[in-house]
């Protein structure tokens, strides 16, 4: 195994400092992550391979948004966790955050609670349920300072499945490709209709030279209204325009 210089030296081009526990977490992380990859498909064969800088160092990225955009958060969600990305590598590296996962793939939420147990962190919750369905519970909805979501589809997807678990006030911080700014523009009339601002989007900030993105940013300006999200798999099967 590698002593992670990759994601140690990334961290510190972010500002994020790393504690000898913190390095370690991410270490077995990444060995569970391969070990469970061969029986379960949680990642590419080709992420793994370059999982320090495509799924760990991508992950902390938010980082420096998130304390400039939230510098009070407490609870943060992350829909579509996958095998853990974005939330649980911020929950490593910002271990104060009340982080909760939401994945609707059995599986892998059973990677994520293995995950969590096993690097002794607490205040994580691991929801093995769709989006839509969490965020009609009470507790859920509305409730979260964070929302984050990584490819798990196009932006007017990921504010509906988002920005009704917003607090008013809170922010989603939602990774994206190439064309961030024209789906930006176009999304501007469906993040309104959800309560959500204008999406603006910043460019990732550079944890090594390789390494450009963008990340959208939008905050929650008000209520939800109580039909979105629409039920079970419509919110990606029509997506809202
Ligand atoms: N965020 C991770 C995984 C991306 S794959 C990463 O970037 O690596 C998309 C994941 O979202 C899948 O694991 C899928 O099961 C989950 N997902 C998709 N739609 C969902 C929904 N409506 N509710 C909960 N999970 C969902």
């Amino acid at each position: 195994m590698t002593n992670l210089d990759i994601l140690a030296k990334g961290a510190d081009a972010l500002g994020i400092e790393l504690s000898n526990l913190q390095i370690g977490q991410f270490q077995s992380y990444l060995g569970s992550l391969a070990e469970w990859n061969k029986r379960t498909n949680l990642t590419s064969p080709a992420a793994l391979e370059n999982a320090e800088r495509v799924h760990l160092l991508d992950s902390l990225t938010l980082i420096p948004l998130i304390r400039r955009e939230a510098p009070n958060a407490q609870r943060l969600v992350d829909v579509g966790s996958g095998a853990g990305f974005p939330g649980l590598a911020l929950k490593i590296a910002m271990p104060e955050l009340h982080v909760v996962l939401v994945e609707a793939t059995r599986k892998k939420a059973e990677f994520l609670k293995s995950m969590a147990s096993s690097l002794g962190l607490g205040d994580v919750e691991v929801l093995a349920e769709r989006a839509e369905a969490v965020a009609r519970h009470d507790g859920y909805r509305q409730a979260f300072d964070v929302a984050t979501a990584r490819a798990i589809g196009q932006l007017s997807l990921v504010l509906e499945l988002t920005l009704p678990l917003c607090k008013i006030g809170g922010v989603l911080m939602a990774q994206r490709g190439d064309d961030a700014q024209t789906e930006a523009t176009s999304a501007a009339k469906v993040s309104n209709t959800l309560g959500g601002g204008k999406p603006i989007v910043e460019p990732a900030p550079a944890a090594e030279m390789e390494m450009r993105g963008s990340i959208a940013v939008v905050r929650k300006l008000s209520e939800t209204p109580g039909r979105f999200p629409r039920r079970d798999g419509i919110p990606a099967k029509r997506p809202l325009t």
